[in-house]
């Protein structure tokens, strides 16, 4: 079966909570107050961004595989919950990590506009789960994430705040 498999979704999701926590908490010298905050944001983003993770794969039981929830509305629907219901916070980031690996890192593409298209879209550095290139991808695409992350947290928009800024623009 030419696909991610559990291993590689949660070795993402753990390094880019790492990752995240890190961008989030660390200022540029940590004392020990400092560092504890960084673990605890770690801690704060890991469960929801591993749950996140695993989540689009339960279509391999429920629906068809890469396409019912492996698609933007089921992101889009996540995304909202901490908007409407101010619960679910970070969730949304594992199951784009997911998204993002399935189309990035393993060869067959998904179906990001299902139910309105069954095709499935994909890049062609994808490899197999067998190959022994998988971990490294999942490695290599983690950090490139942070990267895009960090830049975002940075210059655009706190991370995590999202909430409250829609809030904000909505009142
Ligand atoms: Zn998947």
């Amino acid at each position: 079966m030419a696909d991610v498999n559990k291993k590689g979704h949660v070795l993402n999701a753990a390094l880019l909570s790492v990752g995240l926590g890190v961008v989030l908490a660390a200022p540029t010298a940590l004392t020990a107050v400092e560092a504890l905050a960084v673990a605890e944001t770690v801690a704060k983003l890991s469960v929801p961004i591993v749950l996140g993770a695993l989540f689009p794969d339960v279509d391999t039981a429920f629906g068809k595989h890469r396409k019912t929830l492996h698609n933007l509305f089921v992101l889009g629907v996540v995304a909202a919950f901490p908007v409407v219901f101010d619960n679910l916070q970070f969730v949304w980031i594992g199951i784009a990590t997911h998204y993002l690996l399935d189309v990035v890192g393993s060869r067959r593409g998904i179906a990001l506009f299902y139910p309105l298209t069954s095709q499935e879209w994909g890049l062609p550095s994808g490899v197999t789960t067998s190959s022994k290139y998988a971990d490294l991808v999942t490695v290599v695409v983690t950090g490139l994430e942070v990267a895009a992350l960090a830049a975002v947290h940075i210059y655009v928009i706190p991370l995590g705040e999202t909430a409250s800024v829609v809030n904000t623009l909505l009142a």
